[in-house]
């Protein structure tokens, strides 16, 4: 196991390059380097997060680029308490996550990218996507719901999935194109984990408003999640938005790798305060100076002399 003494995870073990086909099975649920985990939580995870705090601002203040990070997962791998751990320290006037649920009927009425569409963040911001376009390609096909769905019947045949591949992947560009960049997160998670919280959801009392039966209904399509989870992970990781498998049975270090690939993707934008127009850089040169002579001038002198520059 690789030894890691300054908290530098290579995040790039997790990114799956355009091309790959991914076999989920040899990717890691578990941490998988040696790093030390108390040193992560009390030093290494506080210091990634304000490092991303300092890009936002500049992000939020240079408002060209938006940054859209989709968080997808099996039930209970612990997309909420990521979002909640490593977004909350970010300013929250320019973070917006949205949760995608089961469509409502107005959702229904239209193309499935419309509701995705309309949720988009804003340049200078960065949207947190918990689920995506991507239950499109996963939960509908794994209940057949586009059979049941308002889609004419004529376009439905056995290439819809490759086709919503390419209207995803060709959406992802355009955004790319037009200065929103987008990173997505497949949080990996074992099926014992998943059994152990799950559990947990029904014996720990705090926990149980987070139990819905649904997830243990979902658990026994394990298999052909996981399968068209590589599909759809093969098919849609790009360079320009690549997916990233993280090791979810951890959460101390699943949250601490989710700040570590979102703080490269703040670099990878490397926002920057907007520069001054010369005439207001200028004006503030000047109040610099009438400030630093506020002790020697009275300030009946400073105010005729602002009167004066008018
Ligand atoms: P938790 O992990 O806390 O349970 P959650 O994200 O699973 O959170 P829920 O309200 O339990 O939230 O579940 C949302 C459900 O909506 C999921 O089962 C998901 O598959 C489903 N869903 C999301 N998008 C779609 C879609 N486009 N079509 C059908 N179902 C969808
Ligand atoms: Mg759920």
């Amino acid at each position: 196991m690789e030894e890691i003494t300054d908290g530098k995870i290579d995040i790039d073990r997790y990114r799956v390059k355009e091309g790959d086909k991914v076999n989920l099975k040899k990717y890691s649920t578990g941490c998988d380097v040696k790093i030390d985990k108390a040193k992560v939580k009390s030093l290494y995870f506080p210091e990634t997060i304000e490092k991303m705090k300092d890009l936002q601002e500049k992000l939020y203040a240079q408002n060209t680029y938006g940054l859209i990070i989709v968080l997808q997962a099996m039930d209970a791998a612990g997309k909420d308490g990521t979002v909640n751990h490593v977004f909350s320290n970010l300013d929250p006037g320019g973070v917006k996550v949205v949760s995608f649920k089961q469509p409502t009927t107005e959702e229904k009425d239209h193309d499935y990218m419309w509701r995705i569409n309309k949720a988009l963040p804003g340049r200078g911001d960065i949207g947190i996507f918990n689920r995506s376009q991507y239950e499109d390609v996963i939960v509908t096909r794994i209940h057949d719901l586009i059979d049941k769905g308002q889609l004419p019947k004529d376009l439905i045949d056995k290439n819809i999935w490759e086709e919503r591949y390419e209207q995803i992947n060709n959406w992802e560009k355009y955004l790319h194109q037009n200065g929103f960049r987008m990173i997505k997160i497949f949080l990996h998670l074992s099926k014992e984990e998943q059994q152990k919280r799950l559990m947990d959801r029904i014996v720990n009392q705090q926990k149980n408003w987070k139990f819905s039966l649904s997830d243990i209904n979902e658990r026994q399509y394990w298999d052909q999640y996981q399968q068209l989870y590589e599909e759809m992970i093969s098919r849609t990781s790009k360079d320009i938005s690549p997916w990233y498998i993280v090791p979810a049975d951890n959460k101390w270090y699943t949250r601490y790798v989710v700040a570590r690939i979102t703080l490269k993707a703040l670099k990878d934008i490397n926002p920057q305060f907007p520069k001054l127009a010369p005439e207001i850089a200028e004006q503030l040169e000047r109040f610099k100076k009438l400030i630093s002579a506020v002790d020697l001038k009275s300030l009946a002198e400073i105010q005729e002399s602002i009167s004066a520059k008018k």
